[in-house]
C-alpha cells in the first residue's frame, strides 16, 4: 500500500483482517456460528491445567481415557494410579500400573510429548493457544509466557503442529473444488517490480478447499502443468467441479472430472461470473490467513519447514465450526497415535 504512512497501515491490516474474518465464516449458518462461540467446559478448565502440574496431568488423562482409565500397554481396564510409599500422594511421576501386564506407564505413552522432560501444564497450553489461534502462535511467545527455554517451546510447537498434520488416510475432497496457487516468503526476483505471485523466487503452495468444507495446502516445486495437475489428481476426487483462474497450468484438467472445469478470468477482472457461483473466492480468501499468520507470527518461515506450518493452518480451517473447547480436545486426540511416526516426516 504504497502511499499510506506506517500510522495507517495497521488499520488497514485491521480492515482486510475483519473482512477476511467475515469471508472465513460466511459459509457457516447461525447455528454453527452459535456453535463455533459457545462457552465450552475445557476452555473453563484449561487455565488451571496451566497452572498446576497434577491439574494438567488429570487434564490430559481425562481428555485421553475419559472415565476409563486403561493400559496403554495391553488395554486392560485394571488400573491404578500408583501412590507415594511415605506421603500416599500420588507418585511423583505420576505413574500408573496395569494389575495384568504388571507394567507401569504414564499419560505421556505414545503422544507426541512422550519423549520430552517439558511439564505437561506447558503442553496444555501451547495446545491451548496454538488450536485456538486463528493466525498461529509463535514459539518465542510460548517461550515467553511459559517461561521455558526457546528450545523446549520450538519442540513444542513442532510436536503440536505434527500432531495437527492430516491423517494418511484422509478422504479426497469432493463437491465444488476451488483450485489456486499462493507464494509464501521469498524476495522478489527483481527489485521494483510487482512483489506479488507468479515469477518470483517464493515458494509456491497449492491450495484446494471444498466450497463449504475442507481445505489442502501443499508446497510444491514448481507451478507447472504437470506438477499442479497432479497435485489436483491426488487431492480432489474424480467426481468434483474444478474452478480456477485463467492460469494455463490448469488448462486440460477438466476431462478427467465429471463436473468438468470453469475458469473465471482475473485479467479481465471478473471475479466472479455473473448468475453464476463461479468464482474462487473462498480459495483466495484462505491464502489472506496463512499470509498474514506466516508474515505477522512466523516473520516468514523457510521453504523446509513450511509445510508443518501448513498443517497447523490447514487443522484450523478444517475445524472452523467447532468450537475453541472441542478444537483442543480434538487436537490432543490428535496427538495420540503419532509419535512414532514423527521420525520421517520431522
Ligand atoms: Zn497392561
Amino acid at each position: 500500500m504504497p502511499g499510506l504512512g506506517k500510522k495507517f497501515r495497521g488499520l488497514v491490516n485491521f480492515l482486510l483482517d475483519t473482512t477476511c474474518a467475515k469471508y472465513y465464516v460466511r459459509d457457516m449458518t447461525n447455528r454453527e456460528r452459535n456453535h463455533q462461540l459457545a462457552n465450552s467446559p475445557t476452555v473453563e478448565n484449561i487455565p488451571a491445567a496451566c497452572a498446576d502440574e497434577l491439574t494438567a496431568v488429570e487434564f490430559f488423562e481425562n481428555q485421553r481415557w475419559g472415565n476409563t482409565p486403561c493400559c496403554v500397554k495391553c488395554g486392560s481396564v485394571d488400573v491404578y494410579k500408583m501412590a507415594d510409599a511415605k506421603a500416599g500422594e500420588r507418585n511423583r511421576r505420576f505413574l500408573w500400573r496395569c494389575r495384568d501386564c504388571k507394567e507401569q506407564y504414564t499419560v505421556r505413552i505414545g503422544t507426541v510429548y512422550e519423549e520430552s522432560r517439558i511439564e505437561l501444564r506447558h503442553w496444555a497450553y501451547a495446545f491451548w493457544r496454538a488450536c485456538t489461534s486463528k493466525k498461529g502462535v509463535s514459539a518465542l511467545e510460548i517461550k515467553r509466557h511459559c517461561q521455558i527455554s526457546y528450545k523446549s517451546a520450538l519442540f513444542l510447537m513442532n510436536r503440536i503442529r505434527f500432531a495437527m498434520a492430516p491423517d494418511q488416510d484422509s478422504p479426497k475432497l469432493t463437491g465444488t473444488v476451488e483450485c489456486d496457487e499462493m507464494y509464501i516468503g521469498g524476495k522478489p526476483r527483481y527489485r521494483g517490480i510487482s512483489k506479488r505471485g507468479r515469477g518470483t523466487s517464493k515458494t509456491p503452495v497449492f491450495v484446494a478447499v471444498e466450497r463449504q468444507g475442507a481445505i489442502v495446502r501443499r508446497v510444491v516445486p514448481d507451478v507447472t502443468a504437470e506438477t499442479l495437475q497432479t497435485a489436483i489428481r491426488e487431492e480432489v476426487s474424480r467426481q468434483s467441479r474444478i474452478i480456477t483462474d485463467e492460469h494455463l497450468s490448469y488448462r486440460g484438467i477438466g476431462s478427467e472430472f465429471d463436473g468438468g472445469h470453469e475458469t473465471v478470468c482475473h485479467g479481465t477482472k471478473e471475479y466472479v461470473r455473473p448468475g453464476t457461483h463461479i468464482h474462487t473466492n473462498t480459495v483466495e480468501s484462505s491464502h489472506a490467513l496463512v499470509k498474514r499468520g506466516i508474515v505477522g507470527i512466523y516473520h516468514n518461515v523457510s521453504r523446509e519447514y513450511l509445510h508443518r506450518y501448513l498443517w497447523q493452518y490447514d487443522f484450523l480451517w478444517n475445524t472452523r465450526k467447532l468450537n475453541d473447547g472441542e478444537r483442543i480436545v480434538l487436537g490432543i486426540r490428535a496427538a495420540e497415535g503419532k509419535r512414532l511416526m514423527y521420525q520421517q516426516p520431522a
